[in-house]
């Protein structure tokens, strides 16, 4: 790395030098080629993009995956004196115009952004009139269908980048197997030997496996965070293991605050900064804990669940001694609770029957499209969904529903052209009155009118789109430009709801035969990668070889040494993960009353048959929007063979219906 761009760092950032494969990255991408960093999280990814964003002629457009993250960036970038910003939810109309402004007048060089921004037709426009140097991808494994964090949106990055033409693309992970990386090097067109990625390998983190049953595990727990003092994470994975753990610790003594999602944001960041100041010594959290946590003095992080997935765990852990100091983590584990984790990604195949279904409705749902030029019945036409009426009516949950779109719209099947809300409801902050003297004239005549056509009940009301555009000609963009104005100054509380996608579809690819069998196939492509990161979880908990040097292996690291000496696997303690009592299977007959029930309920309520796979998610617990529908989880027999895992309830099931 050249002086200039030392001197540059040191001047802007205040670092005195590069952190490992920091420079090698920035050297790259200033050369002109698009890179993919893998960098253990806390080990300065984000100046990779920072500096290199500097050096460019255009605006680097940043596609993040949470908010939080992006408000932690801007926050540290701003320290610096570097102008960036963020367009997204929080902003007013006034501010993302400033923000817009300033990007095309060059102000701005970083702009940051999720990725349903694309879906958005005016950022669209925007974006396209503004020269770009750089995308870069944070989270960039959430591109990969086989990474852990799969995002389905962010398969459409390779095209929104194709079509902003933008020349440079820096991908950004923590964490990524050799078929995620490899993925998303191609899917970008990055070549392997742009690839920069530092070691996972981390000498002073002390991996301990314990096995231990449901009975002993708080007093373990309890032990091993009085022996460790200093502050430290447990992880938990759901929110009321979180309280009631972090409960049972301040019984004891202990200095512990639950965390999770389920607390609203003040009291969030409240108990972040106490930790952060040393005044909580353990947090007990779910996996919502962590993200943008910079804390260098974390001395243990323990599992009290087995952590989600390999992934997961090496980010959780890699919490713990930044500083470089000793620091011990440990996973309390059992098989229990295992079958509940696969049970959620059961829950996320949508049946054959229910794709077709959704291709049916699209075909059938269409109008014609806009456009000039086309024909009505002929090639283009125009469909709307609202995700939550559609996935009811599909039997399909909302996020692979989602996924199902954006397959749609990868092969050309759909593309997406605007949305909007298809309800609003306001209320005045002062009256009716107050609000009308402040305008005059024909604006003060249609303000009435539209008052005059909304159905109020006590404060809210809805205003009637088709009273006013009969009765006051003023169509519905003219209506809604005027609340959002209201709203603006202050004069009603307005709120939006039924977010509605219109997409043009092409009804002729639409209604090919095997488009539905090729779509499910994709499903359970998925659904047997998922199960396998599982069993690979549970085989990593009970490997006999070093620990350290598999986890760094998994991530295709092979800079590590045989044998760490600082894991229970080197220290001779193989772990044996158990249940802590092995689940019984109800009677036959009992199985077969519980399937029977089910099959009588929906006869009734929907006069249609009820397939396999909808016995065994009944009998395993799991919710699908056929249930929450009908109402089947009262049922007696729902969840009937929850403690077992569904690849054993999928047997009994067609052994059962199939007698021998
Ligand atoms: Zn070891």
């Amino acid at each position: 790395m050249n002086t200039e761009l030392n001197q540059s760092l040191q001047q802007t950032f205040g670092f005195e030098q590069f952190r490992p494969g920091q420079a090698e990255a920035v050297g790259q991408l200033l050369a002109g080629d698009s890179t993919l960093a893998i960098f253990p999280t806390g080990s300065g990814k984000s100046l990779c993009y920072q500096f290199t964003a500097l050096q460019l002629p255009h605006l680097t457009l940043v596609v993040s995956p949470l908010l939080a993250l992006m408000k932690d960036q801007l926050e540290f970038l701003a320290a610096k004196g570097i102008a960036a910003a963020s367009i997204d939810s929080t902003l007013s109309a006034d501010q993302s115009r400033q923000v817009m402004d300033d990007v095309r007048s060059g102000r701005i060089k970083i702009l940051m952004v999720s990725v349903e921004r694309f879906k958005n037709e005016r950022f669209r426009h925007f974006i396209q009139s503004v020269p770009l140097s750089m995308l870069v991808v944070d989270e960039a494994h959430c591109i990969s269908e086989w990474g852990h964090n799969f995002r389905p949106d962010y398969l459409k990055l390779p095209d929104y980048r194709r079509q902003l033409n933008i020349p440079l693309v820096l991908l950004l992970t923590a964490t990524a197997t050799r078929k995620v990386k490899r993925d998303m090097a191609a899917k970008f067109a990055i070549e392997p030997q742009h690839i920069v990625q530092t070691g996972f390998y981390r000498a002073n983190l002390d991996l301990a496996v314990v096995p231990v049953s449901l009975e002993n595990r708080d007093r373990r727990l309890l032990e091993e965070v009085r022996q460790r003092r200093g502050a430290g994470i447990v992880y938990v994975t759901l929110q009321n293991s979180a309280e009631r753990v972090a409960d049972y610790l301040c019984q004891q003594g202990v200095n512990a605050r639950a965390y999770h999602a389920g607390f609203d944001d003040p009291t969030r960041q409240q108990i972040q900064s106490d930790f952060m100041a040393g005044r909580v010594d353990v947090i007990v959290a779910t996996i919502a804990f962590g993200m943008g946590i910079d804390k260098s003095d974390i001395r243990f992080v323990i599992h009290y669940d087995l952590p989600k997935s390999i992934e997961n765990y090496s980010q959780e852990i890699g919490r713990a001694g930044r500083d470089g100091r000793l620091s011990h983590c440990m996973t309390l584990a059992s098989l229990d609770g295992l079958n509940t984790v696969e049970n959620f990604v059961y829950g996320d195949t949508p049946e054959l029957d229910s794709i077709a279904r959704l291709l049916q409705t699209i075909s059938s749902e269409q109008r014609p499209g806009n456009e000039q030029g086309v024909p009505a019945g002929q090639g283009a036409a125009e469909w709307e969904m609202q995700l939550l009426p559609l996935s009811n009516d599909c039997n399909i949950r909302q996020l692979p529903l989602k996924t199902l779109m954006v397959q749609l719209e990868m092969r050309g099947l759909i593309q997406p052209l605007y949305s909007y809300f298809a309800e609003y409801r306001y209320k005045f902050t002062s009256s009716r009155e107050a609000v009308l003297a402040r305008f005059s004239g024909e604006r003060q005549a249609f303000l009435a009118a539209l008052f005059d056509a909304t159905r109020f009940k006590r404060v809210w009301g809805e205003p009637d789109f088709e009273v006013l555009q009969q009765h006051y000609q003023s169509d519905r963009g003219r209506v809604i430009t005027a609340l959002e104005f209201l709203q603006q100054s202050g004069m009603i509380e307005l709120e939006s709801k039924k977010m509605t996608e219109v997409y043009r579809v092409d009804p002729v690819r639409l209604a090919d035969p095997a488009l539905a069998g090729e779509l499910h196939h994709y499903f359970k492509a998925r659904e047997q990668s998922e199960v396998k990161r599982i069993a690979a979880l549970v085989r990593f908990f009970e490997l006999d070889r070093c620990l350290s040097q598999n986890l760094a292996r998994y991530f295709d690291d092979s800079a590590v040494p045989e044998q760490c000496g600082h894991c229970s696997v080197c220290r001779g303690e193989v772990a044996q993960l158990q249940y802590s009592y092995q689940p019984q299977w109800p009677d036959d007959a009992e199985i077969r009353a519980a399937i029977e029930r089910l099959c009588q309920h929906l006869q009734v309520k929907t006069g249609q048959s009820v397939s396999t796979e909808s016995q065994c998610r009944f009998l395993a617990g799991i919710s699908i929007p056929l249930f929450s529908r009908n109402k089947v989880r009262q049922l007696a027999g729902f969840a009937l063979c929850e403690q077992h895992r569904y690849e054993e309830i999928r047997q009994k099931v067609t052994e059962l219906g199939n007698p021998s």
